[in-house]
């Protein structure tokens, strides 16, 4: 295949942050052109800061006179917008063509026609793209709609950010005006629509190109069945459901699609597919790159941002379709700053450690072994805030079959060391190897089906509580004024008590002798329960010794070493191993929350479920309030979470005001029981 393309220009402005900047960068550099990149303020240490040949710091990255004054500045030809922020903003492209800048993207037009659900479906559908059958404002009535199950969308949605899913008539009035409100609020505009939901549905989405002279080709599809609230978070390529003919058939209606529009560029078109009938309907057109791109660019050999910026020059394809192979199977899993054991609420923190599954593949790079693709927006000491979207990185693996791709992500997943801020790589790990999944049996309903045994537990396994004492008794002073290091004296060694809180609640655990020699550990895993040696676990009287070196901890228990890695900030230690990762923070006597056995709450002390803002303080100092009552609501990420008390009693401290940012944790309110 004639490729790599020629490169057009000499500096590209990146007009976004995280993984996709880091990730067009690469491509940048490759190509040999200038890669500038924009920053807000709190993101000047940032991952696509450090790599980018030049930055340029902005108030934010929707602020389109910034970024084009900046690109003028900097001396850019050509502006890349990624995903999110500005990808799909028809005014950005328009004001970028107006300044001389190239947009790497679509024409506005093609972004207009298509950024709007109602009018994209009617343009296809014109052109013969089947698509789901459904009613729309304003011409039609949605409330005299009667086929069910139904799915009501935003017109100007994406995300999947406010569907409502209705199963009965009774329902429809109330649903569409709960999605109205969401519609509005999220995307300044309420227009609705209404379709048949799709039975046994698979998503299956396909990729294009297309460029200024006609050219418009497919490089296969993608399967994101594995959505939860229909957000994608394992995408494949190709898809287990999809057979040669059928690849053709709803590849041929993807480039009829863009063609209808007059698209330019890397485009998905996205398909809801009956797995019953194998019937393939239009959903929308993504107007930009997309998250999960990596997996076609791995099957398919092709470097798509090189290739979105030679069609963003002007020049034909250098391929035709009877050139599109596609080789061997890619699997992606994104990598969210979420904890799944906590309703999958958003986390943040500071990157203490981080290991990530190395070499990473080049982009664009065809092979012949299994092999893992790493695309992440992380750095070592940078902080996860909640002020962006929580995904953090993708990991992206490559087999010549489905079987060998999934298990070497898995194994890529359990490399990945990510300490200081809790994510979903369990629950990702959870997920592949999971039968259906496994047996690419998927449905975008199957997640939420199974998440019962995907959820993992907060219990924190013995040995990692002993490991955890072990390396606090190895290290005993330092910050720690409450800290009575007694197992050092002359004589016998003495016990040293440490009381640990995870998110599973507080451990008492006690350690005497030298840690990187011989020592003991016992714990008293609930109040009244028998103390229990966790040195020697099955083999009687063998000693416990810890080896520290760098980020690694090497833990013998009972015979059996155990490697870890490990961080330390403070008070909390971290402790990953397998992927799985464990915080754990040493207690001074009378803090809240220091009882045995008590999970956070039971002592009326109230904490941000997650890093954000909060939007409403709902009580006052001095209320009664019953147990389950509301006192405040936090936000992040667009999502609202109600604060609730944890007991009958009074408030008797709110120090948080409305607007105000707080970090996961934080203290909101404490309720003190009455009789107390
Ligand atoms: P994909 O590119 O795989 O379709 P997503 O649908 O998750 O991935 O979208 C990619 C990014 O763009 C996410 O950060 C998402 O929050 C954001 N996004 C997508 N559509 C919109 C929209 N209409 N408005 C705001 N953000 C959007
Ligand atoms: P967004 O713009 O938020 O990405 P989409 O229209 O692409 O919205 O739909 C997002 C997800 O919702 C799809 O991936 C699919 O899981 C589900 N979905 C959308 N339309 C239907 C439908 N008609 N029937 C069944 N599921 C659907
Ligand atoms: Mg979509």
């Amino acid at each position: 295949m004639a490729h790599p393309p020629s490169t057009p220009f000499e500096r590209v402005l990146v007009a976004n942050r995280g993984e996709i900047a880091v990730r067009i960068i690469r491509t940048l550099r490759a190509l040999g052109i200038t890669s500038v990149a924009v920053h807000t303020a709190s993101d000047a240490g940032a991952r696509h800061v450090v790599e980018a040949d030049l930055a340029y710091q902005i108030p934010n990255y929707l602020d389109i006179s910034a970024i084009v004054e900046v690109a003028g500045a900097a001396g850019a030809r050509a502006v890349h917008p990624g995903y999110g922020f500005l990808a799909e903003n028809a005014l950005f492209a328009r004001r970028c063509a107006e300044a001389g800048l190239v947009f790497v993207g679509p024409p506005a037009g093609a972004i207009e026609a298509m950024g709007d659900k109602i009018r994209a479906k009617a343009t296809v559908s014109a052109a013969g793209v089947p698509v789901v059958p459904g009613a729309a404002e304003p011409g039609d009535d949605l409330t005299a709609w009667r086929h069910f199950p139904a799915l009501i969308k935003p017109s100007a949605g994406g995300g999947g950010k406010g569907m409502v899913l209705v199963t009965a008539a009774a329902d429809l009035p109330d649903a569409l005006a709960s999605a109205r409100r969401t519609a509005s609020a999220a995307f300044g505009d309420g227009t609705l629509l209404i379709e048949r939901y799709i039975g046994d549905p698979r998503h299956i989405e396909i990729q294009i190109l297309a460029d200024g002279h006609g050219g418009v080709v497919h490089l296969g599809e993608r399967e994101c069945s594995l959505q939860r609230r229909h957000q994608k978070i394992i995408e494949e390529s190709p898809s287990p459901f999809v057979d040669a003919v059928t690849r053709r058939r709803m590849g041929s209606a993807a480039v009829e699609a863009a063609r209808a529009v007059g698209y330019t560029g890397a485009g998905t078109v996205e398909f809801i597919v009956d797995g019953t009938t194998g019937a393939y309907h239009f959903m929308e057109m993504n107007t930009r790159l997309q998250v999960e791109h990596p997996v076609t660019e791995l099957v398919t050999g092709l470097d798509l941002v090189a290739l979105q910026l030679h069609v963003a020059a002007g020049h034909p394809l250098p391929f035709t379709q009877d050139e599109v192979r596609l080789t061997g199977h890619a699997v992606e899993a994104r990598i969210y700053a979420e904890d799944p054991a906590r309703s999958f609420l958003p986390t943040g923190g500071r990157i203490l450690t981080l290991h990530e599954p190395s070499p990473p593949r080049a982009v664009g790079e065809l092979g012949a072994q299994p092999s893992v693709r790493v695309d992440s927006g992380l750095l070592e000491g940078g902080v996860v805030g909640s002020e962006f979207d929580p995904m953090l990185s993708k990991v992206i693996a490559w087999a010549p079959d489905r079987a060998t791709a999934l298990r070497t992500l898995d194994q890529a997943l359990g490399d990945t060391t990510i300490l200081g801020v809790t994510t979903n790589i369990p629950f990702l790990r959870s997920l592949l190897t999971h039968p259906a999944v496994q047996a690419g049996d998927l449905d975008t309903g199957l997640v939420e089906r199974i998440l019962p045994d995907l959820l993992p537990t907060t219990a924190v396994p013995d040995e990692v509580l002993a490991t955890a004492a072990l390396a606090f008794h190895d290290t005993p002073q330092g910050s720690d004024p409450w800290d009575i290091a007694d197992g050092w004296r002359v004589g016998p060694p003495a016990w040293t008590a440490y009381r640990l809180e995870s998110r599973d609640g507080v451990h008492d655990v006690k350690v005497r002798g030298l840690p990187r020699e011989a020592a003991e550990v016992r714990t008293t895993a609930a109040a009244g329960a028998a103390e229990q040696d966790l040195s020697s676990r099955d083999a009687e009287g063998v000693p416990a010794r810890l080896r520290a070196s760098g980020h690694s901890l090497a833990v013998t228990l009972g015979g059996r070493t155990d490697r870890y890695a490990w961080a330390r900030d403070l008070e909390t230690l971290w402790l990953g191993r397998d992927g799985r990762t464990w915080a754990l923070t040493r207690h001074r006597v009378g803090d809240p929350g220091d009882r045995p056995g008590a999970a956070g709450g039971g002592d009326g002390v109230v904490r941000s479920p997650m890093p954000g803002t909060v939007l409403v303080v709902k009580a006052q100092v001095g209320d009664r309030v019953g147990e389950g009552q509301p006192l405040l609501i936090v936000e992040a990420m667009k999502m609202e979470h109600t604060v609730t008390a944890p007991r009958d009693g009074l408030v008797t401290e709110l120090p948080v005001q409305a607007g105000q940012q707080v970090d996961m944790d934080a203290v909101l309110a404490v309720v003190t029981s009455e009789e107390a």
